[in-house]
């Protein structure tokens, strides 16, 4: 999702604005000032679809927030014209870890949904007309803007809730399907049903002459075909290991080397992440950007044990690789050492590049799985 400004950071993750998020605000003013014939219906306008993504934000920070709750990283939140997109680093295999995730976008909505109702036992506080509110034709005021998030907020759960996967309700369908089926099966499934409904939508948005339904039916088409190829690349790692695919000849540093020496390597190979091997034995592992970081801090002639890292888990040769990606997913890691099982030799280092041994490189880093929210 290039093109977009950040607003400000929530637990690590970015909110951003799709640059052509401003036109949502144009057609929301010329839409209800034309509607109203007032200037006052265009503020309304602008009033009532910017809390529509306020309320788009809470929704999706309750993905995310879910998402990281199972350790998945949540890169950012981008708010379009067209809705709200949650990007994970990963979707959980587990399918009841997808179906919390899943559930709980619109379980904010209706957290909303129950206090706004509960706030009108307040005297004298009441719903508009609903149909004069959503048309912006019941005036600028405070009861018409409550009525109108009111009603949309209610709309967002109840929507994204279909089942047009990859939105909330395809993703809980087929985390339901993968309870019982295969994952890849279930994946399949859900997609399919997807496609039917994101054509049906389309068609529909084409008939009533709404040209942001068929923009959403386009993307939500477009994304659940993308991540059914993710799923399946995916899930062809589970049929090899470490021991397929990685370099047994990876250069390495000693001990006794130093941060410049580290640097020079960096200059004649393209690898990045070095092991540090004394003997036979892995003492540590010094990425290329801990390298990086480390000469800002330390002398370059420090010796590379003082800034390397010393607890990573080296992985094992039948380690699978649908493993391996996961905990480099989770652990933003480029590179793992490779010791043998038995006796713990150091025996070379997996690169994310290893993967292309498997698949095209282009596959290798399929678009990650996005949360779609239609508005
Ligand atoms: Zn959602």
């Amino acid at each position: 999702m290039g093109n977009s400004l950040k607003l400000f950071k929530v637990r690590g993750i970015d909110i951003r604005l799709h640059f052509t998020f401003p036109l949502i605000l144009v057609w929301a003013a010329v839409q209800f000032g034309a509607l109203s014939g007032y200037f006052e219906g265009a503020i309304f306008g602008v009033i009532v679809v910017s809390l529509l993504f306020v309320l788009v934000t809470l929704h999706e920070l309750g993905h995310s927030f879910a998402a990281q709750y199972y350790g998945v990283p949540v890169k950012q939140i981008v708010l379009s014209p067209i809705g709200g997109v949650a990007q994970l680093a990963r979707i959980p295999d587990k399918p009841l870890q997808e179906l919390v995730i899943a559930i709980a976008g619109p379980a904010v909505n209706i957290i909303i949904a129950v206090l706004m109702a509960l706030a009108l036992l307040i005297p004298n506080h009441d719903l508009a007309n609903i149909n004069l509110a959503l048309s912006g034709t019941a005036g600028l005021t405070f009861t018409a803007v409550y009525t109108y998030v009111f009603v949309s907020n209610i709309f967002l759960a109840v929507f994204n809730l279909l089942p047009a996967f990859p939105m909330d309700g395809g993703r809980i369908l087929r985390a339901l399907l993968a309870l019982r089926l295969d994952y890849a099966k279930a994946t399949n499934i859900a997609v399919q049903i997807g496609r039917v409904f994101a054509v049906g939508l389309g068609i529909w948005g084409l008939m009533n002459g709404n040209f942001f339904q068929m923009l959403i039916a386009f993307f939500i088409f477009g994304a659940g075909s993308q991540e059914a190829k993710y799923t399946q690349i995916r899930h062809k790692l589970k049929k090899y290991t470490v021991g397929q695919v990685y370099s047994a000849d990876a250069y390495r540093l000693e001990p006794n080397y130093t941060l410049q020496q580290a640097v020079n390597m960096l200059s004649y190979t393209k690898q990045q992440d070095f092991p540090v091997v004394f003997g036979e034995r892995l003492v540590g592992f010094l990425s290329g950007s801990q390298l990086r970081a480390a000469l800002q801090t330390h002398s370059a002639y420090e010796y590379v044990t003082a800034v390397m890292q010393r607890n990573l888990i080296p992985v094992t040769p039948h380690t699978d690789l649908f493993t391996v990606q996961n905990r480099m997913i989770a652990e933003n890691l480029e590179a793992l050492p490779v010791v043998s099982a038995g006796d713990g030799r150091f025996l070379g280092i997996i690169t994310r590049q290893n993967f292309n041994r498997i698949h095209k490189p282009s596959n290798n880093n399929p678009q990650e799985p996005i949360i779609v929210d239609a508005v």
